[in-house]
């Protein structure tokens, strides 16, 4: 039998019908906070994502799914949706609009990492970004959406912030970073031993115990940062507490993607087990630039949608199917057929109809009715042909209601309470 790939997903109706729900709110509470969306492409060159993600990050070290086409083109399914938008702002001339320019999307993502509970290989991201913005209300801006947003649908989660420089103070932190972790080179894992020269920020963001265990003491970027930093981090703090929204300061978030500066945050679920993180983002001066762009900043996030989900269910949330208004029973041909047309009629009417399409017996179909949890059942047969009235059942307690074999008659009859 044939499986689908490791570490892909397989989303159900009733599952899908939650994520419907989850997706329809973040759009619209984006839309509220003047977010317009974007659709980008599920592929890019590779180079993009070599220069917009980093070479020292994750993604690009190990976790991309790339390929040549058929004209031998480098491209990358997209690991994640900042650099495609900053790549699309560019190319589009968005950056010639006034500022701030800010977008949202709603992506699936491809990572190859090892699949586990929260952790999969295609998964869904909801993500902003804003662009053109630099003074610490909009950092808290961003964050105060997030919390709004998951505070409507229902997931629990805290907010940790921390800032990790800029251009100017990293390579003094970096130093720090190296003599401290340099004391530790016969403990550390071998990716971390490579980070400790190419980027050792990196090393306090490894998952490996022995790692995180040396990372609880190292230097803290908050006591490395320079003076346009630092008060760019105190006023983040200052707009959070003035806006009541709570917070702690945790100097170990540094993120995955090289391009981040100053601001980082998560919004970690206590609920959901070891991949907790819900929420990443931060601010991203330099990226525009990078990908040959003006000097345009831009801080945002990305919400794992998987992650959202499973805290939801751990919430006991769950969507239930819409119930049909009536079901049609029919017996015999012709009356099959009546059926077929009225359920059109009625549908053209706003009315929620199923009819039997699979030729089950009279009793079969009341208790496909009843399954499929109907308001109303009416069964058209020889008789109700003939006299042309048709009695609709309630299925929920209601009273019967007799009327005429018509689409009109019917849908007067279900819209009434
Ligand atoms: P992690 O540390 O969990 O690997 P990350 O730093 O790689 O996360 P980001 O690139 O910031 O993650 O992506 C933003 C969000 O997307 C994460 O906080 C998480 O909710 C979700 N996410 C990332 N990778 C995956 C994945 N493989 N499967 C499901 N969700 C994911
Ligand atoms: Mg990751």
């Amino acid at each position: 039998m044939l499986q689908k790939p490791k570490g892909t997903l397989d989303i159900l109706p009733d599952q899908s019908r939650i994520f419907d729900k989850v997706e329809k709110l973040l759009c619209s509470k984006a839309e509220e906070y003047g977010f317009g969306r974007i659709r980008i492409p599920t592929f890019e060159y590779s180079e993009l994502y070599k220069r917009g993600v980093g070479q020292s990050s994750d993604i690009v070290q190990k976790e991309m799914y790339s390929f040549f086409d058929n004209d031998g083109r480098n491209l990358t399914l997209r690991p994640e949706g900042t650099a495609g938008v900053v790549r699309a702002v560019i190319e589009n001339a968005l950056v010639n609009e006034s500022m701030p320019l800010s977008l949202y999307y709603l992506i699936s993502c491809f990572r190859y990492e090892m699949p586990q509970a929260g952790r999969s290989r295609e998964f869904y991201q909801f993500g902003a970004e804003v662009f053109g913005a630099d003074i610490p209300s909009c950092d808290a801006d961003v964050m105060r959406m997030v919390s709004d947003m998951l505070s409507s649908l229902g997931v629990k989660a805290s907010l940790e912030i921390n800032s990790i420089g800029c251009r100017h103070c990293r390579p003094k932190y970096h130093k720090a970073l190296r003599d401290y972790f340099g004391k530790f080179r016969d403990q550390l894992c071998p990716t971390c031993l490579e980070r400790l020269e190419t980027n050792p920020l990196r090393i306090l963001d490894c998952k490996s115990p022995i790692c995180k265990g040396i990372a609880a003491d190292a230097p803290r970027t908050v006591d490395h940062l320079c003076a346009p930093c630092r008060e760019h981090f105190e006023g983040v703090c200052g707009c959070l507490d003035a806006a009541g929204i709570s917070y702690t300061v945790n100097p170990r978030i540094v993120r995955g993607l090289d391009y981040y500066q100053r601001t980082v945050f998560e919004f970690i679920s206590g609920d959901i087990g070891a991949q907790s993180t819900v929420c990443g983002g931060g601010r991203y001066n330099g990226l525009v630039e990078e990908l040959g762009g003006p000097d345009l900043s831009g801080v945002g996030f990305a919400m794992g949608l998987t992650r959202i989900i499973l805290a939801l269910k751990a919430a006991g949330v769950t969507a239930d199917e819409t119930p049909p208004d009536i079901c049609l029973a029919s017996m015999g041909e012709a009356a099959s057929k009546r059926a077929f047309v009225l359920a059109g009629e009625l549908r053209e009417r706003g009315v929620r109809v199923m009819f039997d399409q699979v030729g089950r017996s009279l009793k079969a179909q009341m208790k496909f009715a009843d399954k499929k949890n109907a308001r109303f059942v009416a069964v058209i047969g020889d008789s109700e042909l003939e006299n042309g009235r048709i009695t609709l059942k309630s299925m929920k307690g209601e009273e019967n209601r007799e009327v005429s074999l018509d689409a009109e008659g019917i849908a007067l009859a279900v819209k009434k309470a």
